[in-house]
């Protein structure tokens, strides 16, 4: 079995985990809100898509 010839300090280890998070880029504004959604997607503040409510949000 292949065996690390050095542990990985933590400075290190924590150098090559800096680039591992997920960033979400894509956002744009809601046509009935104006609130920021995922393209393609429903809104999450008032439940509409493509000009119509598809999921009824109760306040
Ligand atoms: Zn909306």
């Amino acid at each position: 079995m292949a065996v690390p010839k050095r542990k990985v300090s933590p400075h290190r280890r924590g150098n090559r985990r800096s680039h591992d998070s997920l960033k979400v880029e894509a956002f744009h504004e809601c046509n009935n809100c104006g609130e920021l959604k995922r393209p393609h997607n429903l809104c999450n503040a008032c439940g509409h898509y493509n000009g119509r409510e598809i999921v009824a949000v109760g306040l």
